[in-house]
C-alpha cells in the first residue's frame, strides 16, 4: 500500500511527499533560527523540503567558514591545519 499524502513545506509552499520533508524539530537549533528569521510561520511542527535544508545548510556551512577565517593570525599553524580539516569535513560531510 503506497502512501500518496503530501504535505506542504512551509518555506516555499510546494507540497511533497513526507519522504521529501524534515519535520522542524529534526532540524539544527542554528539552521531552525535562520530558517525562521526568513520564515517566521516555519516552526518545530513545520516542514522543509531537502532543496530549502540544503540551501540553509549551504550558508549556515558558509556563515561556520567566515567564522573560521576570521581570524587567521591568532591560529598558528598546527591549528591552521586542524581549521583546514574540519573547513574539509564541514564542506564535504553530510550535516544532518
Ligand atoms: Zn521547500
Amino acid at each position: 500500500m503506497t502512501n500518496h499524502h503530501k504535505t506542504n513545506c512551509t518555506v516555499c509552499g510546494k507540497s511533497f511527499s513526507m519522504s521529501d520533508l524534515r519535520p522542524g524539530r529534526f532540524v539544527r537549533p542554528l539552521m531552525a533560527d535562520r530558517i525562521s528569521a526568513d520564515h517566521p510561520e516555519w516552526n518545530a511542527d513545520a516542514y522543509i523540503c531537502h532543496g530549502d535544508l540544503n540551501h540553509y545548510r549551504s550558508q549556515y556551512v558558509q556563515n561556520v567558514l567566515a567564522s573560521l577565517v576570521e581570524y587567521p593570525s591568532r591560529i598558528d599553524p598546527v591549528a591552521q591545519r586542524v581549521g583546514d580539516d574540519e573547513r574539509d569535513r564541514l564542506v564535504d560531510g553530510k550535516m544532518t
